[in-house]
């Protein structure tokens, strides 16, 4: 705990705010009425020198609500446009989120950003707020993933006022403060390409470069390697989601960080009943942002980025080359990750086949992704034990699971896996504790009633995810029958 810090004494900065001003708007946050301490992370706060104490204070309750500006800071709102659901949407921009600066910390600048401090020039047809409920999940989920070891932008606390907002109901207004080293997006850069303005796509590059990949100023072509350095961030991402089962919703191309970064938490969803075609945004009628498409989607992203990047690349081969990358480094990911999601240590040549086959086993009885892989950690290579048993009754098809089953053993012989070594290793792996929808609604649900305990506790478990905690195992449990209806959409 640390003692009480003045917003003014807050050492801010804005590397952001040097680029021309047609970069972003400056503007102040729009205050809200009586704003109130609902949550903070100390793992996020710890990284910008801050604990939740000090954001709990009223000085900082005021500055992360919008109400007060820090003598240091130069808020400023974004402008970028974008693929929206693979169309070309224009100009979008910070519609409701506002850059305070940037702070300094254990793991390099961090700018703190608030989402839903008021209309912004960008707002379009919105009301620059966001409501307790979408701030909830955008909080806890960046923090889980940051616990599950996934690139993402972090999530420092969240305000709350009783102000009304409407959505599909009348809602209440909050402000949840994120942190990352950038919020640049691929739509930072089709922005300035599609209103055919080279300098300004010139510029924003080279900020990018000698900001965040200053290693990259020394290539033959900076921006080829640009295009190429975040290709192979995307593509590793995705396969980290792919791996935990987490579908991001709207992976449309202001959604994608230029720095490989989990980016815009609002209908994500982790598998639960295992359906490769599973689409976790009911706005997304048509599936194209389902889990088994993401990763052909990143890659599309991709080349939405490319395309913006050709006045600055020059050739097309360069261009493809560098998109290229995103295939065999997405495979060599997944294919790792998989690995160790079944505690095997070597490769063979058989694996892929022994992979899709547990897929489309899980498909068929739409086990549990999460509880499954966990469960996996307990097989034992002698036959007849109960572990085996519990999991093969996850599968309908049980004679499927018992041919799947001799080939894992096989394989794992091959390797001489020991039981109790292998299962510490995938324990290290497959997460016991994701942020379920029912989870979050829980906590929202108790928050709404202005009681943000559950907030804290399920921040507290999901941040040791690989952990059995048994004194939590409820948290793991599947959904309960009230959840089946439960929807999420773009409403945030
Ligand atoms: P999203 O799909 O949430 O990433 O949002 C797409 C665009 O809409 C972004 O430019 C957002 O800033 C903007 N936006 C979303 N919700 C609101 C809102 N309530 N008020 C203003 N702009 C919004
Ligand atoms: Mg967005």
């Amino acid at each position: 705990m640390g003692s009480a810090i003045r917003a003014d004494d807050l050492p801010l900065s804005n590397s952001f705010a040097a680029l021309p001003p047609d970069f972003y708007t400056r503007l102040m946050p729009t205050p809200l009425p009586a704003p109130y301490f609902v949550a903070a992370s100390s793992s996020s706060a710890a990284l910008v020198g801050l604990t939740p104490a000090q954001l709990a204070t009223p000085e900082l309750v005021e500055l992360f609500a919008g109400n007060a500006v820090a003598a240091r800071s130069l808020p400023l709102s974004a402008v970028y446009s974008g693929h929206q659901f693979g169309v070309w949407a224009g100009q979008l921009g910070d519609g409701r989120a506002i850059l305070l600066g940037e702070l300094n910390g254990p793991a390099g600048p961090m700018e703190l950003q608030l989402k839903g401090a008021g209309l912004t020039p960008y707002s379009r047809m919105g009301d620059g707020r966001a409501v307790l409920r979408s701030s909830v999940r955008e909080f806890l989920c960046s923090e889980a993933m940051a616990a599950l070891r996934i690139p993402t932008t972090r999530g420092l606390c969240i305000m709350g006022a009783d102000q009304p907002i409407l959505r599909e109901t009348v809602e209440t207004a909050a402000v949840v403060t994120r942190m990352a080293p950038s919020f640049v997006r691929f739509g930072s850069f089709e922005h300035w390409y599609h209103r055919n303005k080279p300098a300004q796509l010139q510029q924003l590059a080279d900020y990018v470069i000698a900001t965040f990949y200053p290693e990259l100023t020394a290539e033959a072509n900076p921006y080829a390697a640009l295009l190429a350095e975040v290709t192979r961030r995307t593509a590793r991402m995705i396969a980290h989601w792919q791996a935990v089962g987490f579908m991001h919703g709207v992976m449309n191309t202001d959604n994608m960080s230029i720095l490989g970064l989990t980016l815009d938490y609002g209908p994500f969803g982790f598998m639960e009943a295992f359906d490769p075609a599973h689409i976790c945004n009911h706005t997304d009628q048509q599936g194209r942002y389902s889990y088994a498409n993401q990763p052909e989607v990143g890659h599309w992203n991709c080349y939405a980025l490319g395309q913006a990047l050709m006045p600055l690349i020059g050739e097309v081969e360069a261009a493809q080359e560098a998109l290229g990358v995103y295939q065999g480094e997405f495979a060599a990911t997944f294919d790792y990750l998989l690995h160790a999601k079944l505690g095997l240590h070597s490769e063979d040549g058989a694996d892929a086949a022994l992979f899709e086959s547990l897929f489309a086993l899980m498909t068929a009885s739409h086990v549990d992704f999460t509880n499954f892989f966990r469960a996996l950690g307990n097989f034992t290579i002698d036959e007849g034990s109960a572990a085996n048993t519990a999991l093969r009754d996850m599968f309908i098809d049980r004679a499927g699971f018992d041919d799947w089953a001799g080939r894992y053993r096989v394989r794992l012989r091959q390797e001489h896996s020991v039981d109790s070594e292998r299962k510490l290793a995938m324990d290290a792996v497959n997460p016991k504790y994701v942020l379920r929808n029912y989870l979050a609604q829980v906590a929202i649900d108790r928050a709404i009633a202005k009681d943000y305990a559950e907030i804290d506790k399920l921040q507290a478990i999901l941040s040791r995810p690989f952990d059995e905690q048994p004194e939590h195992a409820a948290y793991a449990a599947l959904p309960p029958d009230w959840a089946s209806d439960l929807e999420v959409s773009c409403s945030s």
